[in-house]
């Protein structure tokens, strides 16, 4: 089997099976926030971080914002109720490679992560498994 046939959602499906919980994290610039201006909705995100929160997810913000950039983040974040557990900080372990078993993130495969999570959401609030 060729690691590109891993079937992403399964694999997604069986960490909540396990832990009844996943980590789920998320980008800020281009993924929640419109940096460039450019008149993007980022509300299809927003609400599944919301659903995930409901669901007890663990919400972890990973951003190269820094100092007051990221005080003004941590504002707006709370202003536009986009919740979060944690921000540049692993969950388990202590390395520097960021932990999570989903990455929302625009620069990383984010429509199929949206989906992928979205499914997750739907399947467990109807209650499939
Ligand atoms: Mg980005």
């Amino acid at each position: 089997m060729d690691v590109l046939d891993f079937d992403f959602y399964e694999r997604l499906k069986k960490d909540y099976q396990q832990h009844k919980s996943i980590f789920v994290a998320y980008d800020y610039d281009n993924t929640v926030f419109d940096y460039h201006n450019q008149g993007i909705s980022y509300i299809k995100i927003i609400g599944l971080l919301r659903v995930c929160k409901s669901l007890g997810f663990t919400l972890i913000l990973f951003t190269g914002n820094e100092g007051d950039q990221l005080e003004i983040i941590k504002e707006d974040l709370i202003n536009r109720n986009i919740p979060y557990d944690l921000i540049n900080e692993n969950p388990l372990m202590k390395t520097r490679k960021p932990y999570y078993n989903i990455l929302l993130d625009d620069r990383a495969g984010l429509k199929e992560a949206y989906y992928n999570l979205k499914k997750l959401t739907n399947d467990i609030r109807n209650k499939k498994f």
